[in-house]
């Protein structure tokens, strides 16, 4: 699936969310990145940020720090660590404890999305997340009195209601059709892009998304609003936690 490729390297998390282990050969090392043929490390994007994790070679350890796009996907090692040669098979795992974490706090956003979005009509204008907690920005007008409280309850209804998170990925033409895929609109998919990898939470939220996402809302656990800020005319930026 050439989607599916960044650079060189074969993109395994986009079609296989919950892989955290795989083998490959290492196309390009310098202590500033590695190159992989596949890889299963979430580059970062789309608010998500990148894994860490470790590869393996030889009786030998590289903790990956992070991952860098550029020509390539550069996996970067950890400071002073040694790296593999060129052509030398690794074994590599995402840390599973961060991407987790990360996959319910992304999906617990998308609910977030599509509550403020079905109930209150807001656009969502920004967002970023770290395990666990996250931030979103909508343009909302006014605040209706309880609105804290109320988004939270709604969104821990949709968590209770366990709905599917499905993962699909269309050509470009056909997912521009769903009505709903234009409302994210810092989500611009770039013109050359052939397919759009779809996010939907069955019955609530449809984003073109390149992130890592649960199979279902029951798996983000509890979802707290703890904080609205407003930053401007019409732009309120909401702050969740989310937890067992
Ligand atoms: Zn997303």
């Amino acid at each position: 699936m050439s989607s599916d490729l960044y650079g060189r390297t074969e993109r395994l998390e986009l079609s296989d969310q919950n892989l955290r282990e795989f083998e490959a050969v290492v196309l390009d090392s310098t202590p500033d990145g590695i190159v992989l043929s596949r890889s299963a490390f979430y580059p970062g994007g789309g608010g998500q940020p990148a894994d860490h994790g470790v590869l393996l070679w030889l009786g030998v350890e590289t903790r990956i720090a992070g991952v860098r796009k550029g020509d390539d996907l550069y996996l970067i090692p950890a400071e002073g660590d040694p790296v593999p040669p060129v052509g030398t098979v690794v074994r590599a795992a995402v840390s599973d404890e961060r991407r987790s974490a990360l996959m319910r706090t992304h999906s617990g956003l998308h609910v977030l999305c599509g509550v403020v979005f079905r109930d209150y009509g807001s656009l969502v204008t920004g967002g970023n997340m770290e395990p666990f907690a996250a931030r979103m920005d909508f343009n909302l007008p006014e605040v209706p009195p309880g609105f804290k409280e109320a988004v939270e309850d709604a969104c821990n209804a949709e968590v209770s209601a366990d709905r599917r998170i499905d993962i699909r990925v269309l050509p470009r033409k056909e997912a521009f059709d769903i009505p709903d895929i234009i409302r994210t609109a810092t989500n611009l998919v770039p013109e050359e892009v052939e397919e759009v990898r779809i996010v939907d939470i069955v019955g609530l939220d449809t984003q073109a998304d390149g992130g890592t996402h649960v199979g279902s809302t029951a798996q983000i656990g509890r979802i707290k609003v703890t904080k609205i800020e407003s930053k401007g005319k019409g732009f309120r930026r909401l702050r969740i936690a989310i937890s067992d």
